[in-house]
């Protein structure tokens, strides 16, 4: 309690002294500290938790896990976010993923970012046919024919050979709908279902390749990045993620798209990542999800979203439990991403936040929260729920026993 000298003295200091006359003090002179709050620069703000709640190291999964979202291969060559080549980077052996992925109960990841052509033949063979079972990677679309008048038959093509070269799937990253332009790298826009790309989404179809689909973006990246956007900090440290202004569509212009792909391809499965992109709004995946039976999603980057609305989640978590697949976005080495950096911490968070009932925990391996300035809760899921999410859901997307 304070008493009312005290009370005075502090209205006095802080909001009366500039409204009386004589009142206001000397440039330099000194103050009691409590009486004077200083600026504090927003990325010096380091605040420690003083909440004293139970606290769970989930060091192992409670069954094997697939981890449908990760990044172990990326193209060597891309421009404007577009792949201009086959050439990959490798971005960690897997000599070095394996001891992770055993002390983590990880059974398999799936390396979405395959390739295609040569590329894609190399990473094959140094994870999924060298470790098999231990390594899934997908095929991506060759933009550098896109210019081709036959691209639309070239890449439906290319996707069987990829299935040949031993591809589970295809991966789209957001380059489609917010890179890919006419002149490649220069010109319009080219829209997500741009009917060049019909016998492509129609050739996984066929050979029973599931799609993995990234669109958008969180819905931030959409808005300025000022002092009013969540993930302000976020943004200053990644400028280019901003789609704010300039001829980007908007996020709800880039889902319709997505949706009338899906819709103009009921016979393709499509695994819509990071929760149909739109974890803010889990209402949205719902409605999707019930239009679209050829529609999962992964949970890969998102459960800072998803842990911050817990009863949300859980519900969605039982009601959509048979098309959730667990992924995290891993990148070995991917530390200027701390929320998917491929290491035994990020791994660990997942599982608490999925197995357990733990309260106000960080999402990431990181001082500050990278996605930003929030914290999650578990939604401790049962047994049943998490074997599906686990793997079976992913099981049965790559046509591999559970
Ligand atoms: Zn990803």
């Amino acid at each position: 309690m304070i008493n009312r000298r005290q009370w005075l003295y502090g209205v006095g200091a802080i909001a009366g002294a500039a409204a009386q006359p004589g009142g206001v003090p000397p440039p330099n002179a000194k103050q009691p500290e409590q009486a004077h709050p200083y600026p504090l620069n927003l990325s010096d703000f380091v605040p420690t938790s003083m909440l004293q709640v139970g606290q769970t190291r989930v060091e192992r999964a409670r069954f094997p896990v697939i981890d449908f979202h990760t990044h172990i291969t990326t193209s060597a060559n891309s421009q404007s976010g577009v792949a201009l080549n086959s050439e990959r980077k490798f971005l960690g052996t897997a000599e070095e993923l394996l001891p992770v992925m055993d002390r983590k109960n990880v059974r398999a990841m799936v390396n979405l970012t395959g390739g295609y052509d040569q590329g894609l033949g190399e990473t094959i063979a140094q994870y999924d046919r060298a470790f098999v079972g231990r390594f899934y990677s997908f095929t991506e679309p060759c933009y550098e024919r896109w210019k081709e008048p036959t691209y639309p038959r070239v890449q439906a093509e290319a996707v069987e050979q990829a299935y040949r070269q031993g591809a589970r799937g295809l991966k789209i990253l957001k380059t489609l709908g917010l890179y890919l332009r006419e002149n490649i790298t220069s010109g319009e826009l080219v829209k997500i279902d741009d009917p060049r790309f019909d016998p492509m989404w129609d050739a996984c179809g066929q050979l029973n390749l599931p799609v993995a689909i990234h669109v958008s973006d969180p819905l931030a990246f959409f808005t300025p990045t000022d002092r009013f956007n969540e993930r302000y900090e976020e943004l200053n440290h990644h400028p280019d993620w901003s789609f704010y202004g300039r001829d980007f569509p908007s996020n709800a212009e880039l889902l319709a798209a997505r949706n009338r792909v899906i819709a103009r391809h009921p016979r393709t499965q499509f695994v819509v990542l990071h929760v149909g992109n739109f974890a803010e709004n889990l209402a949205n995946v719902a409605e999707n999800l019930d239009r679209f039976p050829n529609m999962s999603v992964d949970i890969a980057a998102r459960i800072g979203e998803l842990g911050r609305q817990p009863r949300t989640a859980r519900r969605f978590f039982e009601t959509y439990q048979d098309r959730i697949l667990f992924g995290t976005d891993a990148t070995p080495h991917g530390d200027q991403f701390p929320q998917q950096v491929f290491n035994d911490q990020l791994y660990e968070i997942y599982y608490r936040f999925l197995e357990t009932e733990d309260e106000y925990f960080d999402y990431a391996p990181a001082k500050i929260p990278p996605q930003g300035r929030w914290r999650i809760y578990g939604i401790n899921l049962p047994e049943t729920i998490l074997r599906k999410v686990y793997s079976e859901n992913a099981a049965r997307q790559l046509k591999v026993a559970s």
